[in-house]
């Protein structure tokens, strides 16, 4: 296949007969569209078939009445290079989650580099080396954006200027490293938004021996982009506080696979209620002490969807279209100038679900049949999820 780092061209692609289309865009989260047509990796049309400039495509793709949708982001990764991690001594981690619809990963902070550097400069280089090494190669051919450096005590401004121009634009889970206090994380996550980096915060209990609990205080105060994890990761902080923090903050809110689930289910109704729903990201924070989860987008979209009930094509707002716009990424949302990064998917063979939403929605996850990332198929069907119903077939092209 193509390598779309080394500077691999989709050409022109139509992806006909999409018996459902779910648009990413929580205001508007179902495309009355059957057809989209990509040219070199950016989304050029989609509507009805009659509508589009469909001629003389270099891949034709047949649907084959399957659900397509954007390719999912997880929010909350801990990739150190390429497609190992030592978390769990795994390699291709990443690879497998693109097998699971994740086509676009965010780091939280490569926090997991055996010996990995406290001293600032040592911090900054990790960041600016990661943020290079993922740049330059896409294990899978998702998008790794890494290069998310944990804050120390004793960081001065100069020092989040100088990441930025070096071109880092996340910091990793504030409350990883010394800076554990309100008041010092307030200041540092404020010096990096002024300079165009984009901050998340550790919430909740410790992650792992070593690390520590941050409350809501804490959380209030730093006042950090994303609110990482707030059903924790594991250990999470009280229904209450989680719906507080909902509540007081307006900063983006980050619920992961790897946290506590019923939390999940509670911050996730919370922000419906509180009429947020745009708010809502989804992660998985793997690898993690619970270990690589390539289907944990998927599972974490059914939870929400069957136990939490919340309508199925929301959830996957929360894991596409809301992240891209948090994010400011050019993914995310199945529009005219994204990014061609799909997922097509189906019902899973068997289950008892009669659509694919209807499946989801009973808690089943849905069998994917394709990956596509900027118009460039990187999977047929998934290794991983059960298998589809319907995939589509690549029919012709030149
Ligand atoms: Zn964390």
């Amino acid at each position: 296949m193509a390598d779309v780092a080394a500077g691999g061209k989709s050409g022109k692609v139509v992806i006909r007969n999409i018996g459902l289309m779910l648009s990413g865009d929580i205001d508007r989260p179902i495309l009355d569209a059957d057809t989209v047509v990509v040219v070199d990796g950016i989304i050029t049309a989609v509507g009805r078939e009659k509508d589009c400039d469909t001629a003389e495509p270099d891949s034709l793709i047949d649907a084959c009445g399957t659900c397509l949708a954007p390719g999912l982001i997880d929010s909350h990764v801990h990739p150190v290079f390429g497609d190992w991690t030592p978390r769990q001594g795994q390699i291709g981690w990443i690879d497998s989650s693109m097998h699971g619809g994740v086509t676009t990963m965010i780091s939280a902070g490569e926090v997991h580099l055996p010996g990995r550097p406290k001293d600032i400069v040592g911090l900054k280089a990790l960041a600016i080396t990661a943020q290079r090494a993922f740049d330059n190669f896409r294990p899978g051919g998702v998008k790794v954006l890494a290069g998310a450096p944990i804050i120390e005590k004793g960081m001065v401004e100069s020092d989040f200027a100088e990441l930025a121009a070096a071109g880092v634009t996340l910091l990793g889970e504030v409350g990883l490293g010394s800076v554990k206090a309100g008041y010092e994380a307030k200041e540092m996550v404020a010096w990096a938004r002024k300079h165009g980096i984009q901050s998340t915060i550790h919430t909740g209990g410790p992650s792992i021996p070593g690390s520590g609990l941050i409350d809501k205080d804490v959380v209030l105060e730093a006042d950090a982009d994303v609110i990482g994890h707030i059903n924790g990761g594991h250990t999470s902080l009280s229904e209450a506080h989680v719906c507080e923090l909902c509540e007081k903050s307006s900063r983006a809110i980050e619920i992961v696979h790897n946290g506590n689930e019923r939390v999940a289910i509670a911050a996730a109704q919370a922000a419906l209620q509180l009429k947020c729903p745009h708010r809502v990201i989804l992660g998985t924070d793997s690898p993690a002490g619970s270990g690589v989860q390539p289907l944990g987008m998927l599972r974490l979209i059914a939870l929400l969807s069957s136990l939490g009930r919340i309508p199925v094509e929301l959830v996957f707002c929360f894991a596409t279209g809301n992240t891209a716009r948090l994010r400011k990424l050019n993914c995310g949302l199945i529009e005219v100038g994204r990014d061609a990064d799909f997922v097509f998917m189906d019902r899973a063979q068997h289950t008892a679900g009669r659509t694919l939403l209807e499946s989801v929605a009973l808690g089943d996850i849905p069998g994917v049949g394709m990956v596509m990332i900027d118009g460039l198929v990187r999977a047929g069907r998934s290794r991983n999820t059960p298998p589809a119903q319907e995939v589509p077939m690549v029919v012709g092209g030149h």
